[in-house]
């Protein structure tokens, strides 16, 4: 069994990421400039937004966080993302979400600046996305396809089972693994909380991949001898055992699939530590085209 690391493929990509920013900035250019949009006390999205600006630091990307509190109006938020659009020395902009209840979240993401929306958020870019044209890949499915190109796992003619829907992981991993192309080229399933018979839809896969936020969900018994199982969920459960009385955990249960299958995604350390590095490629891309 082989265990794909994200955090060994997050480093290389980010070493690559540096070398370029430092020989533009050698050639007398401005730094990248990632601008991130935050609002409320979500711990996870706190947490994610520190662990950007670490990563742009030790890249040598710029990052200036707008954060607002809970209480923040939409007008605010729009005003933001305005002064983000007109400023030219800033290439790239994510809003994180969740956003505060009182805000139409497709609004503000709406207003961004499509060049800049280095998340694939908004829907002219989510729309490239599905006419296979170029375009800012969004940042949790490409680690993804990183993970696969990098560990040379052949998508081509395999059935891919992803489980999970959403806009931002689910729907979007399964347009790139559709895509017409030779990373692509996967036959691909898509699966949610209202699929018959998952357990037999997933046991058909050939690539097996999991983001449905139910945390170590996925047993054995749903993944096929030799499969590739590549697991996105990321959870934080109580673990008493633990020394810090927790540990995190994917959507799949590691220890027994491990067992059974080829290869797999660990969390900690898997997909999740890519997902930074891709963001961080999207920022330097959108700088790129400004130069
Ligand atoms: P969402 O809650 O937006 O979507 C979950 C999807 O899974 C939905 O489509 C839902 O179906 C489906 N689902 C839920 N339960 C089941 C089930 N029992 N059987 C089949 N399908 C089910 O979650 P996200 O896509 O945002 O995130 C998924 C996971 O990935 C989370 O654990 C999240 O923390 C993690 N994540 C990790 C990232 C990373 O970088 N590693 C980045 C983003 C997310 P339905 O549509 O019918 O409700």
């Amino acid at each position: 069994m082989i265990t794909i690391d994200g955090k060994i493929l997050s480093q290389e990509i980010k070493n690559e990421i540096s070398k370029t920013v430092t020989s533009q900035i050698e050639a007398g250019k401005n730094a990248p400039h990632l601008a991130v949009v935050i609002a409320g006390d979500d711990s996870a999205s706190l947490t994610y937004v520190e662990s950007i600006k670490k990563n742009t630091k030790e890249v040598g990307i710029l990052c200036s966080v707008y954060q607002f509190p809970a209480s923040v109006t939409e007008k605010e938020l729009l005003d933001a993302v305005d002064f983000i659009n007109q400023d030219d020395e800033i290439d790239g902009c994510i809003v994180q979400l969740p956003l505060p209840k009182q805000i139409d979240k497709q609004k503000i993401i709406q207003k961004m600046n499509p060049k800049k929306d280095v998340d694939c958020f908004h829907p002219e870019n989510m729309g490239k996305l599905v006419l296979g044209e170029k375009a800012f890949l969004p940042a949790t499915p490409h680690a993804v396809m990183e993970l696969l190109e990098r560990y040379e796992i052949e998508t081509a003619q395999k059935n891919c089972v992803v489980v999970g829907r959403s806009n931002i992981v689910g729907k979007p991993l399964a347009l790139l693994l559709v895509q017409n192309s030779p990373k692509a080229d996967a036959t691909v399933t898509i699966c949610h909380s209202k699929t018959k018979n998952l357990k037999e839809v997933c046991t058909q896969a050939d690539i097996l991949l999991v983001a449905i936020g139910n945390p170590e969900f996925i047993t054995a018994e749903y993944v096929k001898k030799d499969a590739v199982v590549i697991d996105i969920g990321i959870h934080r459960i109580e673990d008493k055992t633990a020394e810090k009385g927790y540990r995190i955990c994917g959507d799949v249960k590691f220890q027994e699939v491990s067992k059974k299958c080829k290869s797999i995604t660990p969390v900690p350390g898997g997909v999740g530590s890519v997902t930074i590095a891709c963001l961080l490629k999207n920022t330097l891309l959108s700088y790129s085209r400004n130069i």
